[in-house]
């Protein structure tokens, strides 16, 4: 057992994202004297939720799942009130709309894909075997299987061109951030595992509610906000306003941009841009909380939020979000408003942008081979976590950030006062 010594820290952590909460939540837990660090006005990092002229807009649309085994274990999802998408995915196709469903969870879409009548029977066997495959591996074997592409393993797996065009190409974009399904096999098989295990939801506060649910967690007095860290001393952080801060370790949880920042030499994954426009309408175009993705990849994905939960509008109109991967400049605004009245079937004209949003680095890259889960030491006394050292999401953020605490509690431990 580590305990802390007289008035000093034990440990900073920078930055109040998923990795870091977990974290100094993770070190308080074990009678740390442990301060959470944050530049912002509140928590949450990339899990951000803005209210716009009365609607509830996510920095960026992102879905949460029940899967995530630290979600499990953090988290109580009953008081995150969450809805739920439907447990599939409307492809805009050339040739029409297709519904690719999970047949263990919607029948009426499962007849259709076990009949043949979306993807060929070759096809459902391939993904059939895939899928029981990837619910029953333990992640240990997974991750020292030999690393590949997310489109060879797909390949490999016997999965045609066609369906990986007219279904894979266009989900995964949405998930990965990126169009040529160049990601981590090892990633790929944990969050299809995930999809299949768990349900895609949405708290009804937005998605920050999980961030704000870990923050309040936490005992009083850990987390200081509106605390921009300037750079790292010898003996702990300098704050923008020139105020020391010492402690026995510092632990960087910032994302990936501000860690090798303040920590020079550091190596991070390059970043993937997405950019977010929500739209009000007078009447849903789409009556049921759905995920719609594009084969011709005009857009990563689009869903009628009121559907998921009407409480996203507070005046009745239906909320559509719609991202983009990139920057999403007006002329790319007008030609996504013509794809979306061609999807939809509706006309988009009078549709009024109610908020949009570009987030440069929403995820990291994690190109093969990827280690699934790095060290977090750094140097003596200097750790850093956060999604880029594990997986870009959610579950990455909080297992790095626990990892982080791990790492912590075993050298404070070892070397007494070293650091
Ligand atoms: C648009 C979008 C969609 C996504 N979709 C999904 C999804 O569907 N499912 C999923 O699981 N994941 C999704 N993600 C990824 C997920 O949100 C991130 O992986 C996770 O939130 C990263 O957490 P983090 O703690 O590693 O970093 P961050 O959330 O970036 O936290 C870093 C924190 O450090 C603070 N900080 C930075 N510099 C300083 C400084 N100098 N001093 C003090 N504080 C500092 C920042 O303000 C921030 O609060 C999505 C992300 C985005 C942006």
């Amino acid at each position: 057992m580590v305990a802390s010594v007289g008035g000093r820290l034990d440990v900073i952590v920078v930055g109040a994202g998923a990795a870091g909460l977990a974290c100094a939540a993770d070190l308080a837990a074990r009678g740390l004297a442990v301060r959470l660090v944050e530049a912002d006005a509140s928590p949450g990092g990339r899990m951000r939720t803005d209210r716009v002229s009365g609607f509830t807009v996510d920095r960026g649309f992102q879905v949460f799942n029940t899967a995530y085994p630290q979600v499990r274990k953090r988290l109580d999802l009953r008081r995150l009130r969450l809805r739920r998408f439907t447990p599939a995915v409307l492809v805009a196709t050339p040739r029409g709309i297709r519904r690719f469903t999970d047949p263990s969870r919607d029948l009426r879409g499962g007849k259709d894909l076990l009949a043949g009548r979306v993807a060929a029977p070759r096809d459902v066997l391939a993904v059939g075997a895939l899928s029981a495959r990837d619910v029953l591996e333990p992640t240990a074997r997974l991750r020292s299987r030999p690393d590949t592409t997310t489109h060879v393993t797909l390949r490999k797996a016997g999965i045609s061109e066609e369906l990986i065009e007219t279904f894979f190409r266009p989900f995964l974009s949405g998930v990965f951030l990126e169009e040529d399904l160049d990601t981590s096999a090892r990633v790929f098989h944990l969050v299809w595992r995930t999809f299949l295990r768990g349900t895609h939801c949405l708290p009804a506060d937005g998605i920050q509610a999980v961030p704000l649910q870990l923050a309040a967690a936490l005992p009083s007095g850990v987390m200081l906000t509106e605390a921009p860290v300037e750079s790292l001393t010898d003996g702990g952080v300098r704050l923008a306003d020139g105020t020391e801060v010492d402690a026995r370790c510092v632990v960087v949880a910032a994302g990936p941009r501000a860690a090798a920042r303040l920590l020079p030499g550091l190596e991070i994954p390059a970043g993937r841009t997405v950019s977010t426009v929500y739209h009000a309408a007078e009447r849903s175009p789409l009556t049921e909380p759905t995920l719609v993705v594009d084969a011709r990849r005009r857009f990563l994905n689009t869903c009628v939020l009121t559907e998921v939960h009407p409480r996203f509008a507070q005046d009745g109109r239906a909320l559509i979000s719609t991202s983009v991967l990139g920057d999403l400049s007006p002329e790319r605004h007008g030609r996504l408003l013509a794809a979306l009245a061609e999807v939809y079937g509706v006309d988009t004209a009078t549709w009024e942008t109610v908020h949009r949003t570009t987030v440069p680095d929403a995820l990291p890259a994690m190109p093969p081979p990827h280690p699934l889960t790095r060290t977090t030491r750094v140097r003596t006394g200097r750790y850093v976590c956060g999604d880029h050292r594990a997986t870009g999401s959610l579950q990455g953020a909080l297992a790095s950030g626990a990892r982080a605490a791990r790492e912590v509690l075993a050298d404070l431990d070892g070397g007494r006062n070293q650091p």
